[in-house]
């Protein structure tokens, strides 16, 4: 704790307790990235693994983004009940 701090927080609260919150989330960031066990095979912390498929080609993978096929950000995640 440095006396700018202490001062920050004085002249200006708001600020002060932004700067903090954003300090204690990184420090969170850090811990868990430095924690990072692997998960445990089979252990599925969200049930199954949500399937995505290319509205262009129809390949199926198990992230969305772009589609190793198609080079594209034609990934639709499957399951959901959105109709397009
Ligand atoms: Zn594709």
């Amino acid at each position: 704790m440095s006396i700018v701090y202490t001062l920050k927080k004085i002249v200006d609260p708001a600020a002060a307790r932004e700067e903090e919150a954003q300090l204690k989330k990184a420090r969170e960031e850090v811990r868990q990235q430095q924690s990072g066990d692997p998960p445990e095979p089979g252990a599925e912390p969200e049930g199954p693994a949500p399937r995505w498929r290319c509205h262009c080609c129809g390949v199926e993978d198990e992230q969305g983004g772009y589609c190793p096929e198609c080079l594209a950000d034609t990934m639709e995640l499957l399951g959901s009940s959105i109709d397009a």
